[in-house]
């Protein structure tokens, strides 16, 4: 029952992002809304599936394995059951920040992740295009990080939820107010800060990993916030024609020849000037 309400408050939120950001848009789109919703609707629709027949029963399985047993760092330590959500939920949203970094580091896992990459627009209908091979493989992530944690059901729910949806949030077009965003982005991770992780310049794809916190990203100096959105180019440079995002072509995309990623069609790399990222962290900038 839990669920359904979940399912149903995430469905509430996509709405509402996609309402605001057709009326206050932070980045300009370039057209072709259409076909994109089409393709981002599929991979998503087959993501959620493969979510729903193997993540969700796998981690709920390990869930009871890890309580009955018991087994997992939890029950190692006794702590207040407060406490224990608090932590719990943290090393979550942690531990999804490091399995984001093995997305992009392991060469195997960025041919499925790169195709949540390629989407030419970011917008809150990339916020679930993912390849249904890449949600096959987190169940193995899943299965190992709520065993080793020891989770509660009540912590992996709640955390579930945020994580839905500040997976909406942060991959919306919507334009916040920048002091607003600054403000939400001491803790949360921001349409803004997202904005620089689908950049074509690979620096910025590689950086700012985090899910639902930002402090993963300070910790580990992985956090670039002083990019413009105006100045973004979004997408993966090797595959910014018209035809890359067809939906038979993004299926297929992890199993073919893989293209040269950070080369443009033209040969060229994508960058920024000297003014550019280079790693700087700074504060978020219009
Ligand atoms: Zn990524």
């Amino acid at each position: 029952m839990v669920s359904v309400y979940a399912l149903l408050a995430v469905l509430a939120i996509f709405v509402v992002l996609f309402a605001i950001e057709r009326l206050f848009p932070l980045r300009e789109s370039r057209g072709g809304l259409l076909s994109r919703l089409i393709v981002n609707g599929i991979l998503s629709g087959l993501a959620f599936f493969i979510a729903a027949v193997s993540v969700r029963p796998s981690a709920l399985r390990a869930l009871n394995w890890a309580s009955e047993k018991p087994f997992g760092l939890f029950h190692l330590v006794s702590m207040p059951m407060w406490a224990q959500f608090i932590i719990g939920f943290l090393l979550l949203d942690l531990s999804f920040y490091y399995w984001h970094v093995l997305n992009h580091k392991v060469p195997l896992l960025w041919r499925f992740h790169n195709v949540h990459h390629i989407d030419p627009e970011l917008d809150v209908s990339t916020g679930f295009r993912f390849h249904f091979g890449e949600v096959l493989f987190s169940t193995v992530f899943r299965v190992i990080q709520v065993s080793i944690l020891g989770i509660s059901f009540t912590t992996f729910a709640a955390y579930e939820l945020v994580f839905q949806a500040n997976t909406l949030f942060h991959h919306s077009n919507v334009r916040l107010p920048l002091r607003l965003e600054r403000l939400l982005n001491t803790v949360l991770v921001t349409p803004r800060m997202h904005g620089i992780h689908h950049s074509q310049v690979q620096g910025e794809t590689n950086s700012n990993f985090g899910v639902v916190f930002r402090w993963w990203d300070k910790l580990h100096r992985t956090l670039g916030l002083n990019v413009p959105q105006g100045k973004i180019e979004i997408g993966i440079p090797a595959y910014i024609l018209p035809g890359d995002n067809k939906l038979w072509r993004t299926l297929f995309l992890p199993f073919v020849k893989q293209r040269d990623y950070w080369r443009k069609p033209d040969g060229s790399l994508a960058q920024r000037g000297a003014a550019g990222f280079q790693g700087k962290t700074s504060k978020l900038a219009e």
